[in-house]
């Protein structure tokens, strides 16, 4: 890891200079700034972790400066001030900084005090990655690295209240492999497996930056659609069809099989429910499959629904 950079703000030039120079010595990348605009300056144009600074500074004092930082950086602010009647550790905690010293300040407390920072800095930053992995986990399909059904119902409540909202078009694709069964039961699971990650991977190809993919059951995907109609969505789903039956599959050596898939297509109505928009989908779905499969079927109309 690279030596983590500390900004010293301090006016006094005796004072800036040794600590400089200490946190130098002490391993780690030492800058520094005779005021708090000069300081910002400095953030402006690189990565900084900490910032020690002086509260009493010309211009800009220390708590402004930890204001803007806190507002406009990701550094950690170490408070020094030589005023020890004037500010409580309280007033520069509550102000978004760190940590807090008061002059003079003995540079083997100073250097306890910013790795105590640096570390908690650390733990922060893993905190964060690790909730972030969570959360991956908890929105995606191992298998096919698309969202889940979970996903799908939270991201599809979202769409369906932006819609209604802004009186925007949402529409809604239900994709289900063709004959599945049969073939898993002649290739294997295995090779079950490897049709429904390509098909994912298909799936994302034919979709904008907006639409999104998941696995919604076992050989079934939905796709959101938000800001399209229907009739847009449609040609969406006649893409991914079409792409999906142009694609061979070898689950034997030598052998060529070609898979298709049934989809549903179908446009929220303003204030239905997510069961009644999402089940109009599934008759649709249903519909290509009795319509004989590698077919879209699009419910886009009152009248066209079944009673
Ligand atoms: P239809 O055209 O009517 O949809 O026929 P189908 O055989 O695809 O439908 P059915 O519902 O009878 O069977 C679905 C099959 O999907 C059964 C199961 O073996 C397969 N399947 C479901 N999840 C997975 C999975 O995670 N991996 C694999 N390899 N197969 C799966
Ligand atoms: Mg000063
Ligand atoms: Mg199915
Ligand atoms: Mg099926």
């Amino acid at each position: 890891m690279d030596a983590a950079c500390i900004l010293i703000v301090e006016d006094d030039a005796g004072i800036r200079d040794t600590t400089h120079a200490f946190i130098g010595m002490s391993g780690f990348e030492a800058v520094a700034a005779g005021s708090g605009e000069e300081a910002l300056e400095i953030l402006e144009g690189r990565a900084v972790d900490v910032v020690i600074a002086d509260i009493s500074l010309p211009g800009m004092d220390g708590f402004e400066l930890t204001d803007r930082i806190k507002r406009d950086s990701n550094a950690d602010v170490i408070l020094i001030t030589g005023h020890s009647a004037h500010y409580s550790y309280e007033d520069a905690i509550s102000q978004g900084a760190s940590d807090f010293l008061f002059k003079p300040v003995h540079f083997t407390e100073l250097l306890l005090r910013l790795k105590r920072v640096l570390k908690e800095r650390n733990l922060a930053r893993e905190r964060g990655r690790m909730l972030e992995q969570l959360q991956t986990l908890a929105t995606t399909d191992g298998l096919t690295k698309l969202f889940n059904a979970r996903h799908f119902y939270n991201q599809l409540s979202l769409e369906v209240d932006r819609a209604f909202r802004y009186q925007r078009p949402l529409s809604l694709l239900l994709l289900d492999i063709d004959h599945f069964k049969v073939y898993n039961d002649t290739f294997g699971h295995l090779e079950g497996d490897k049709v429904l990650v390509r098909l994912a991977r298909i799936i994302e190809g034919c979709l904008r930056k907006l639409d999104s993919a998941y696995r919604y059951g076992g050989e079934e995907f939905t796709v959101i659609l938000p800001e399209t109609c229907g009739e847009e969505a449609e040609t969406v789903a006649h893409r991914i069809k079409q792409r999906i039956a142009e694609e061979p599959f070898c689950p034997l050596e030598n052998s060529k099989v070609m898979v298709t898939v049934s989809i549903g297509v179908t446009q929220y109505l303003a204030t239905e429910e997510i069961t009644e928009l999402v089940r109009r989908a599934d008759n649709a779905m249903y519909q290509s499959k009795q319509d004989g499969r590698n077919r879209v079927t699009a419910l886009l109309s009152f009248s066209e629904f079944p009673s």
